[in-house]
This record gives C-alpha cells, structure tokens and sequence, in this order.
C-alpha cells in the first residue's frame, strides 16, 4: 500500500521547471515501452508520472529510476497527450539535488532569473573584496601579468579556502541522499559489493553507454562526451597551472603540452556546450524544455571557456583590457565551480550517487 502525502508546491514546482500538462498523462504506458533505459521490473517512467501528478515528493527524490534516464527524449516523442516525461524527470532530478544542497540561500539566488543580479554581484564582492585585501585593487601598469592583479598566493589560498568550504557541504548533502535513498528501497538488499559496483559504474560514466540507447537526440552522446572530457582535461590543466606558480614556473610557455592540452581541452568543450546550445535552440521538438537551470549552466560554462581562451590571447597581445577580462573570467569560474552543487552541474554529482547505489541493488535495463 502507498501512503499519498500529496505535495501541491511541489507539483506546481514540476509543472513550472518542465513546462508539462501533468494531469493529461492518461497513464497509457506508451512511455515505459518504448524506454529502452527502464528494467522490466517496475519500469519508469509511466509510474513517476502518476506520482508527479498526485506531488508526492517524498517517494519522487528518493528514486533511484529518476536518475536511471538519460532524458534521451524518446519517452516525449511517443507520448500521445504531450506531457513529456523527459522534462517531467529533468524537473524531479533539479528539485532533488536542491532540496539536498546547503545553504539554502545559494540555491534561492540560483533557481530563478530575478535572482541573477545577486548570483552575479556575488562573486563580484567577494572577489573585489579578496584583490582589496591583497592590496592589489589597480590596474597594474606595463606588461600585462595577471599576478600583479591578483597574486598568486592570494588567488590559489582563498578559491581554495571557497572551494573547500562548498564541496564539504555538497559532500553532506550527498550522503544524506544516499542514506535517504537506501531508506527508500530498504526491503530491497543489496546484491552486489563496493568493487563490483564501482566498476560497473565507472565503466557507465567513462564510457557515458547509456546515451547510445537514444533515438531521438542522436548526438547527445557526443556533446557530454566531449563536456565531460574537456571538464576532466581543463581540471587537471588548472591544477598543474597551481603547482606551477607555487613553483614559480608560471605562465607556461605556449608550446608547453599541459598548455596544448588546455587549448584542446578548451575546443571540446566550446565544440560539446555549442552542439548542446543549438540543439536547445534549434531542435526542441527532440530536445525538450529549456528552463532557467539548463540555460545558466551552458551559457555560464560557455562563457568561462571562451573568457578563458580570450585572457590567454590578451596576455599575449598586452590588451588594455586584459585585466577586465580576467577579472570577468574569475567571476565565470566561479559560476561553473562554487555553484557547481546549487546549479544544472549538480546533477553529475547526484547522478554519480544514484548510479552507484542502483549498481549494488542490479536495478538496471534488462532490455
Ligand atoms: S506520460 Fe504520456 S505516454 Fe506516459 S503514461 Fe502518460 S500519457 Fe502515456
Ligand atoms: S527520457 Fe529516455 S531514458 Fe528517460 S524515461 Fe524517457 S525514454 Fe527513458
């Protein structure tokens, strides 16, 4: 037997996030069957659609199925009252790793677009206010050379001091949802050891497998790939650049390979967020609803690669307004890494989480 706590803010929070008519699913099942991601047991998503319909929240951020879906988009094209599924689990994943994330004030000024002014000054105050400290508020005469604005120890000690701070957070807010999910399936045991499931979800997330099922957004494999690998160059690019000006070998030379693999990694990454961003714009008949969420992740994550690639080509031309535009690329930095659990990108985090756990419970397609 279900207990039904129906949840009324929570349904209208889906409704408004997937732009979907609800109440118009006639629970058909066209959904289900033509999910090529859904076990035979208990498929999704026709059931979540009838529990998004009552609001039931509680029994919605606790399923692991949520996270199973690749939003592939297969499950809206065959729908045939247009309530689209896909957007209905995309709203359910975002309203999750909200109601996980804290403080609660970053995901406020994150989830609407009247918040943007304070999401933006942010960053500003705070980053003005650590240049202040370092007493290094000028533009710096002569060549241009970002240390002078910024020193170096001042910017490696407080991002790292920000970003501590924010991943301890989000690591609480992890495995309070990883404890919650397992209360959720607790007559269900677990089948299979840490190992086994770390592989198996390693080789999921290497080799992003899932989104080869999709027909309807083909090349949605190839834009995460090329996301997801970029992300994972551009990661260990900065850390080397970090060691490099504890070492005081930086900047580092143009010809020099972590530099070459920065500027490829930075071509991925505008090649993946640019396929993603016209699909969004040019295809959504098989790519769903856009909302605020999905907008400010690509165009923030756009922003902060292209900044990045036109900072490198100011310190090289010694731009008058390189400093400017370095000071804008930290504030895109920020957008993309310390709002990372608050924003769209936590999804990867939780998704990481839910795969695992469905892992050791064999709760996978067994089409
Ligand atoms: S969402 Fe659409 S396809 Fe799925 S059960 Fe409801 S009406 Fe049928
Ligand atoms: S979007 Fe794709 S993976 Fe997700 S429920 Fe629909 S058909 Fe299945």
């Amino acid at each position: 037997m279900i207990d039904i706590n129906p949840d009324i803010e929570f349904k209208k929070e889906v409704k408004r996030l997937s732009n979907s008519s609800l109440n118009e699913c006639m629970q058909c099942g066209n959904c289900s069957v033509v999910c090529t991601l859904a076990p035979d047991d208990s498929p999704f998503p026709r059931k979540e659609m009838i529990w998004a319909g009552w609001g039931m929240k509680e029994k919605l951020i606790v399923d692991t199925d949520i996270w199973l879906c690749h939003q592939c988009g297969d499950c809206s094209t065959h729908c045939p009252r247009g309530v689209k599924p896909a957007d209905v689990f995309s709203a359910i994943r975002q309203i999750t790793y909200r109601h996980y994330a804290r403080p609660k004030f970053l995901n406020t000024i994150l989830s609407k677009p009247i918040w943007l002014p304070v999401a933006i000054m942010l960053p500003v105050i705070v980053i003005l206010s650590i240049i202040f400290m370092a007493g290094t508020l000028q533009i710096p005469e002569g060549v241009v050379n970002y240390s002078k604005f910024f020193p170096h120890a001042w910017l490696n000690g407080s991002f790292g001091i920000i970003t501590l701070i924010i991943y301890c957070f989000a690591i609480s807010g992890l495995l309070k949802f990883r404890s919650d999910l397992k209360a959720g399936y607790q007559d269900t045991k677990a089948r299979n050891g840490f190992l086994k499931r770390f592989i198996d979800t390693s080789n999921e997330i290497i080799l992003h497998s899932k989104f080869s099922s999709c027909s309807a957004q083909k090349s949605r494999k190839w834009s995460h790939l090329l996301v997801f690998y970029g992300f994972i160059m551009l990661l260990f690019v900065t850390g080397f650049a970090i060691i490099a000006t504890l070492t005081h070998n930086y900047p580092l030379k143009f010809t020099n390979p972590v530099k070459i693999m920065g500027n490829v990694a930075g071509l991925m990454l505008v090649t993946g967020l640019g396929i993603m961003i016209i699909n969004r714009l040019f295809n959504k008949k098989n790519y769903g609803n856009s909302n605020y969420s999905d907008w400010l992740l690509l165009i923030s994550f756009f922003l902060l690669v292209i900044s990045g690639g036109i900072i490198e080509l100011a310190r090289f031309m010694n731009w008058y307004y390189a400093y400017h535009l370095y000071f804008f690329h930290l504030v895109c930095v920020w957008f993309v890494v310390f709002y990372l659990p608050y924003a769209k990108f936590g999804h990867v985090l939780y998704r990481t989480i839910a795969i695992g756990f469905a892992k050791s419970i064999d709760r996978s397609s067994t089409r």
